[in-house]
């Protein structure tokens, strides 16, 4: 028997670093579902294509390779947009989501289990998951962090402008017919505005330990 933690939210919530670190910590697995969407969505830019167009989007999520996960690029923000592009085609979404189950289903490297992070972990992707959390904080906390992330690494950026991308992606990745974020609604929401990624990490490791 494996244990799966499903952890889905927003984009800079914080899940990112929260799954990393349950993942090291309960020496589980770990599956960033949204580089699936960034690579596929980089490679129609990459092939000077819009990441909107399905059949170029399809074919892109069909040829992925785990290669193609490695690039540094699918950090930046171009690749986030057009993840949450590509990610509004169900045949996208379809063809992404055996590789998801497997990994969830069959951990590499000999691990008792997995965390993924996502937007439709939960409900979608393993809605039989053992722990759902559902990791969340307000735009303007959210839109700071990714300012904060974005001036580490030395891009200039605009708070009025992270806003703004944030609340885009927000809309399409809430609004769309697929798979759209949301939580389980047998997922503990865990709001992290006011709380630093300690204080969180160990809110969900009490969580998970309540529920394995
Ligand atoms: O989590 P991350 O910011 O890397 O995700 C990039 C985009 O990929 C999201 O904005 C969303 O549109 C899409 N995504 C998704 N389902 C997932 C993970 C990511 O639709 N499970």
């Amino acid at each position: 028997m494996t244990i799966v933690v499903a952890i889905d939210g927003p984009a800079a919530a914080g899940k990112g670093t929260l799954a990393r670190r349950v993942a090291a910590d309960l020496d589980l697995a770990y599956l960033d579902t949204g580089l699936l969407y960034r690579a596929t969505g980089f490679a129609v830019l990459a092939e000077g294509g819009d990441p909107s167009d399905a059949v170029m989007a399809t074919k892109a999520a069909e040829n992925l390779k785990p290669a193609d996960l490695e690039n540094e690029k699918l950090r930046y923000d171009e690749a986030a947009q057009a993840a949450s592009k590509v990610a509004v085609i169900q045949p996208v979404r379809d063809e992404l989501l055996d590789f998801q189950r497997r990994f969830a289903a069959q951990p590499p490297a000999g691990k008792k289990g997995a965390v993924l992070d996502g937007r439709d972990i939960g409900t979608v992707v393993c809605p039989d998951a053992d722990v759902k959390l559902f990791v969340t904080a307000s735009t303007e906390v959210r839109a700071q962090r990714r300012l904060k992330e974005l001036q580490e690494r030395g891009l200039e950026s605009i708070y009025a402008q992270v806003l703004q991308d944030m609340k885009d992606r927000d809309a399409r990745d809430s609004q769309r017919a697929a798979a759209p974020l949301k939580a389980a609604d047998d997922a503990v929401i865990l709001d992290t505005s006011d709380l630093d990624i300690e204080e969180v990490i160990g809110k969900a490791k009490s969580i998970i330990s309540n529920k394995t």
